[in-house]
């Protein structure tokens, strides 16, 4: 089993209340039931155990991080401004040549938009499971390593390292941030980005099916507290935890909500749905508005030493 919580708390070891049973209406890649705890301490919600004995049962082929779309439009304008947020951070670091680790970074899109946002930027590696992402990856330069975060091993030093959409999809996130530590600089960062739990979307959706959930993929969604209880014993700084457009979890919940609920293997993921692109713009502009003054459901965080 790769992923079995016996109903207590991954952050705080408190048992976990019920919170909803759901499928995975996403990419219809397993067809089991899953259920999903609360904390009633630090409202971490987790997934109570992962029926599944092979990741690959769990990332399809289709997988939105293996595949290498063309983007256009809006989608275009979100790369620009992550690539603004990147080049904040990478301003903070006085070297002359940086490196760049990105843990489950598929065919190596977030590199290609570090890399033209900082032209220091001279090794950058990916460590993911897909093969054929290995092949796209390393015809754009990037060195790939075909592993899980879990079994990766270096002695290799990273100025920044990426955990992006990583920590809530791993058994252990506090020992991936620790090996993650012990790979960084002494004035590097790690950025992290993981869904929140105490958002909006995910309160509205409880009943039907929240985005954030990715279920089963998701293992572990923590919160802005939660987050820094689970880092209080390490040797870590928290530079920053800002809150971010969740468009993707909105499209999902409101998308299938309006599907047929079945778990009909062949049917196409909710992401090629020709309403995610005007649900997801839609919700990204609201989010990005909210962000100023509310909580939303994805969470940037920047670690340091
Ligand atoms: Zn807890």
């Amino acid at each position: 089993m790769l992923f079995q919580s016996h109903g207590i708390c991954p952050v705080c070891n408190t048992p976990g209340k019920h919170w909803c049973t759901t499928q995975d209406w996403e990419y219809r890649a397993t067809t089991h039931y899953y259920s999903y705890l609360n904390c009633p301490a630090c409202h971490t919600l987790f997934l109570e155990e992962l029926k599944e004995d092979n990741l690959l049962n769990i990332y399809p082929p289709n997988y939105y991080s293996f595949s290498q779309k063309t983007k256009k439009g809006l989608f275009k304008l979100k790369d620009r401004l992550d690539a603004l947020f990147y080049k904040s951070v990478l301003k903070k670091i006085p070297t002359t040549g940086l490196s760049v680790l990105d843990v489950g970074g598929g065919t190596g899109n977030v590199l290609d938009t570090l890399k033209k946002a900082d032209k220091r930027i001279n090794y950058t590696e990916i460590i993911d499971i897909d093969l054929n992402a290995k092949e796209i990856a390393e015809k754009k330069g990037h060195v790939y390593v075909c592993t899980s975060a879990e079994t990766y091993h270096t002695n290799k030093k990273f100025d920044i390292i990426l955990l992006l959409n990583i920590i809530e999809h791993i058994s252990n996130p506090a020992r991936l941030i620790q090996k993650a530590t012990d790979m960084l600089t002494d004035n590097g960062f790690i950025i992290i980005k993981t869904p929140n739990a105490k958002s909006l979307d995910a309160r509205l959706f409880k009943n039907y099916y929240w985005g954030g959930l990715h279920c089963p993929r998701h293992w572990i969604i923590f919160n802005e507290s939660s987050f820094k209880l689970m880092c209080s014993d390490k040797k870590l700084n928290i530079e920053s935890i800002r809150f971010t457009q969740g468009a993707a979890f909105w499209a999902y919940s409101i998308i299938n909500l309006f599907r047929k609920q079945d778990i009909n293997l062949k049917k196409k993921p909710l992401l090629e749905s020709p309403f995610f692109p005007f649900v997801s713009i839609f919700f990204a502009i609201m989010d990005l508005f909210r962000s100023f003054f509310s909580t939303t459901s994805q969470m940037f965080i920047i670690l340091k030493k």
